[in-house]
């Protein structure tokens, strides 16, 4: 056979050709899965089983009989198992798993929250780790210029007692005004009049965040406040 090239003249189209000799083509042509669906709509319609070539009586509310139901059944399960075991959705049977059996879209349709408890629980836990961490380093940061100021003496006598048994000198343990109130056998607000100073010095050496409340960092504002 020659080729077309050889035998078309300019502006032959060929598409036009073929419509003109097989006028058929130009009827749509239902595709498999077109005349599958006309094929459903027929047997719902006349009340047949929609399986094809069931005789039966279909369930009531349902679109097959008894028996094709429970073949219906079981070959959902057995596609259930398949995808489980090869680590699909359960649902689509094409994108990956996300943190259960479905895949992280078809997971939407079944719960108000985009992301399960799990993923939450996950979050939250690294989230308040994170913060412990942080508050840590504040505190070891913190106590760090304290011991300087105390080893270079510039707070002495009850007030550097009080600002040890704070910050933790010995022990890396931070302690509150009660606790210090207790050990020292004073009160609470003798306490925090002792620790006040080195407070307010020790604001001003710390860069950053301190390991207490901000406000006690404007001097006379309600500082009698705190609880630690
Ligand atoms: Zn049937
Ligand atoms: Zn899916």
């Amino acid at each position: 056979m020659r080729a077309t090239s050889e035998v078309i003249s300019p502006g032959f189209s060929f598409s036009k050709w073929t419509r003109d000799i097989h006028p058929r083509r130009n009827l749509s042509v239902p595709n498999k899965g077109e005349k599958r669906k006309r094929l459903y709509r027929q047997r719902r319609a006349a009340g047949q089983c929609t399986q094809a070539g069931c005789s039966a009586k279909p369930e009531v509310g349902r679109c097959k009989c008894q028996k094709h139901l429970q073949d219906m059944a079981k070959r959902a399960l057995k596609d259930r198992k398949e995808r489980i075991a090869n680590g699909v959705c359960s649902y689509c049977g094409t994108r990956p798993q996300f943190w259960g059996r479905k895949c992280i879209l078809c997971r939407q349709m079944y719960t108000s929250n985009p992301l399960p408890i799990g993923a939450r629980r996950a979050l939250r836990e690294y989230r308040n780790a994170e913060a412990q961490h942080s508050f840590a380093q504040i505190q070891n940061k913190t106590r760090a210029v304290a011991i300087k100021l105390l080893a270079g003496r510039k707070v002495v006598g009850e007030q550097a007692r009080a600002l040890r048994l704070y910050v933790g000198v010995d022990d890396g343990k931070w302690r509150t005004y009660s606790e210090i109130a207790a050990q020292m056998k004073v009160s609470k607000e003798w306490v925090r009049k002792l620790l006040l100073p080195s407070k307010i010095t020790l604001a001003s050496m710390v860069e950053g965040k301190l390991p207490w409340p901000a406000y006690e960092r404007k001097i006379g504002y309600r500082v009698g406040n705190e609880s630690r």
